[in-house]
């Protein structure tokens, strides 16, 4: 899952939110989702 810090504004990329998410480059808690990187499958029939 792909991240944009609030804080630094930078985009982290983290593999699972067990323990919640944060920015490993400013320590920031507050990651938005980035949007437009999400990976939609579809059934092609
Ligand atoms: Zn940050």
């Amino acid at each position: 899952m792909v991240y944009k810090c609030t804080g630094c504004k930078r985009v982290v990329e983290i593999d699972s939110e067990y323990g919640g998410v944060r920015c490993p480059y400013c320590g920031h808690r507050v990651l938005l989702k980035e949007r437009g990187t999400i990976i939609k499958r579809v059934k092609a029939e």
